[in-house]
């Protein structure tokens, strides 16, 4: 992923499909364990990113069933994330890699050290 290479290439270090949570259920994509933030790469279609979200016509209810159901779960991650300290940060599947990785390295600027 072309993300990642980009981390990697700036000299990040990070741990890769993780579970951080209580529950440990929910694995995240790239996970920096000791500034406590998790970055989601959430594919356009499948979370129904803003611009590229899209409703297949066929099986209409179906897909809308399941997409809303995406939709929940990452509400649902969201808050349980926030209520557990960690800082989330969403890069969707069409934002630019270096880009991203740009507001990866402002998060950890962010982060408690
Ligand atoms: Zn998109």
């Amino acid at each position: 992923m072309a993300l990642r290479r980009e981390l990697h290439r700036r000299g990040l270090r990070y741990r890769v499909d993780r579970a951080v949570l209580p529950h440990g259920r929910r694995r995240h994509d790239i996970v920096f364990v000791g500034s406590r933030l998790v970055i989601e790469v959430r594919g356009c279609f499948w979370h129904r990113c803003p611009l590229h979200g899209s409703s297949p016509k066929a099986n209409s209810a179906w897909w809308e069933e399941k997409l809303q159901r995406n939709l929940s779960r990452d509400k649902e991650t969201e808050a349980l994330l926030a209520r557990s300290g960690w800082q989330l940060l969403v890069i969707w599947e069409h934002d630019d890699p270096f880009d991203a990785a740009d507001r990866v390295v402002a998060a950890l600027s962010r982060a408690p050290s």
